[in-house]
């Protein structure tokens, strides 16, 4: 499925060929800092299905609890994270962050992963009083 990406600002701007079943969710405690939310939503794209049409996003690197080294990319402008990936410029795949995706709403996640940290007030969404705006 083709898909198109960008930041908020418009400054990155990528698009990509992705496999629908390789959506999935994590609930680790850096998913949840990094995005300001309960949890993450990513694709997995591997990079010979991945091209970046604009812009040249910053770079954090941060360690996992594995002890893998993971470079998380985000725009400069606006912060908005576009995906992550293995440092260096020859990372095999990348993990691009759902909610940046044109698409967005025909990528539901097929996978969670660690659920440990899963707040568990995710399961009441449904039964919260709901507004459909502000
Ligand atoms: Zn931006
Ligand atoms: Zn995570």
């Amino acid at each position: 499925m083709l898909v198109e990406g960008q930041c908020h600002c418009g400054a990155i701007r990528f698009k990509a060929d992705v496999n629908p079943k390789r959506v999935g969710i994590c609930h680790c405690s850096d998913c949840q800092t990094f995005s300001g939310g309960p949890f993450r939503t990513s694709v997995m794209v591997p990079a010979e299905k991945f091209r970046l049409l604009e812009g040249s996003p910053r770079k954090y690197e941060k360690t996992a609890e594995s002890g893998t080294t993971r470079a998380l990319h985000f725009c400069d402008q606006c912060g908005t994270h576009v995906w992550g990936a293995a440092p260096g410029d020859d990372a095999p795949a990348y993990s691009v962050r759902v909610g940046t995706l044109k698409q967005r709403l025909e990528l539901p996640p097929v996978a969670q992963v660690w659920s440990r940290s899963r707040l568990p007030w995710i399961d009441q969404l449904s039964d919260l009083h709901t507004i459909e705006t502000q």
